[in-house]
């Protein structure tokens, strides 16, 4: 974290009770009722593959927090990773540049292998194929399922925005038959209506994943709620502030929602003159003081903003905004950020990676799976291989 301390500027007394402890890169956030300090029992920061998530626990990490535009090298578009301790794996969004996060996390990729979009735009689904094929190169030797929302018409809904990915890389796909497993290839959409409120989207291995509308440029934006071992999260993507979040996501446990820049801070950041700034802001985003009226309302453990570029002076602007209507337990997400959340408390840290980073080792499953057909040259290409150049012997399958 950059600046802990601004996030905690202007809570209260009995809130800086708590949500204790802004110590260098680590931060621990505990209710006010429990004493036990668990910073004492955890490293300051997470480090890849190096813990595994406890059986009753449920691991975030801010994969993005940004925006389309500029995507940064440190902040990339909305992304959200969350393992259960029943092993279970889930991608919220997957916006652009997010995939570089995913990679320093170094998972297994055999078990990330579920999106659930919040809508189609780019900062919240532009690295799917990255996804799909980099998950592929890297242990996935199963399909790969997209989740997402109907939209208006069909040609907006979630089914063919996957066809449409299909279609696009048929090159890229085609050239790996043989090479790669054959079903981690696929690419499986499911496409729910956007309308239904409290709608089951998944449910297995204990784990309930519900969608509810959001409002947001279009018909077709969710926003979501997982509850897994009485333990809830809720992800709101982009959307102004709507009636369905304000229901469903109250008294969740760790809840994550859009806060926009301010009219006057997107004036400053983008150049947008005042009326695009404030409809921008406003009318199909949440900006920071109606954040904390929806937060105020939900009252969850810990509420998470994102969706902006952070920077020290949007920062204070924002922070100030949100406390004119909000003073429970507050983190403004930024990239690698991550949280361990129990019954009892929840633990926020950053993810220490490196910058370059191998793939993750894959398993026996992926080495086994069957990999059939074989992508092939025309005479004509076969034709241009150099005669002075001797490949080794393939090894037998
Ligand atoms: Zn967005
Ligand atoms: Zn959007």
């Amino acid at each position: 974290m950059h600046d802990p301390i601004r996030i905690v500027s202007k809570l209260s007394l009995g809130v800086l009770c708590a949500v204790l402890a802004f110590m260098g890169d680590s931060t621990f956030v505990q209710e006010a009722t429990a004493q036990e300090s668990l910073a004492q029992k955890r490293p300051d920061a997470w480090y890849p593959r190096t813990e595994k998530v406890g059986p009753d626990e449920m691991f975030v990490v801010a994969l993005g927090t940004g925006m389309p535009t500029p995507i940064t090298r440190a902040q990339k578009s909305s992304a959200w990773y969350v393992e259960l301790g029943n092993g279970d794996i889930f991608l919220f969004d997957i916006g652009s540049g997010s995939v570089e996060n995913l990679f320093a996390l170094r998972p297994e990729f055999h078990r990330v292998d579920k999106v659930f979009a919040s809508h189609l735009h780019t900062d919240h689904v532009g690295d799917a194929a990255a996804l799909w094929v980099g998950g592929w190169l890297s242990g996935r030797y199963t399909p790969l399922h997209i989740y997402g929302p109907s939209g208006a018409k069909p040609e907006l809904g979630t089914a063919t925005f996957v066809e449409g990915l299909r279609k696009t890389y048929a090159w890229d796909v085609t050239g790996r038959a043989g090479i790669l497993p054959d079903a981690g290839g696929q690419l499986v959409a499911h496409e729910f209506d956007f309308k239904q409120d409290n709608g089951v989207v998944y449910e297995k291995n204990g784990a309930r994943i519900t969608s509810f509308p959001a409002v947001h440029v279009l018909d077709g934006p969710v926003s979501y709620r997982l509850e897994w071992n009485g333990l809830s999260f809720v992800f709101g993507g982009d959307s102004a502030p709507n009636k369905w979040f304000i229901e469903r996501a109250k008294d969740a446990d760790f809840v994550i929602h859009e806060c926009f820049y301010t009219p006057k801070g997107l004036e400053e950041a983008l150049g947008f003159p005042p009326r695009q700034a404030t409809f921008v802001s406003s009318y199909i985003h949440t900006p920071p003081s109606g954040f904390g009226k929806i937060m105020s309302e939900v009252k969850p453990r810990l509420a998470i903003a994102y969706h902006t570029i952070r920077q020290p002076e949007l920062d204070q602007q924002i922070l100030d905004e949100i406390r004119t209507t909000y003073d429970g337990p507050l983190a403004i997400a930024n990239d690698l950020m991550a949280w361990t959340i129990t019954k009892d408390t929840i633990v926020q840290r950053e993810v220490v990676s490196a910058e370059r980073v191998q793939a993750p080792p894959t398993t026996p499953g992926y080495k086994d799976a069957k990999r059939s057909g074989e992508a092939s040259y025309s005479d004509f290409t076969n034709n241009g291989k150099w005669k002075g150049y001797t490949p080794p012997p393939l090894p037998e399958r």
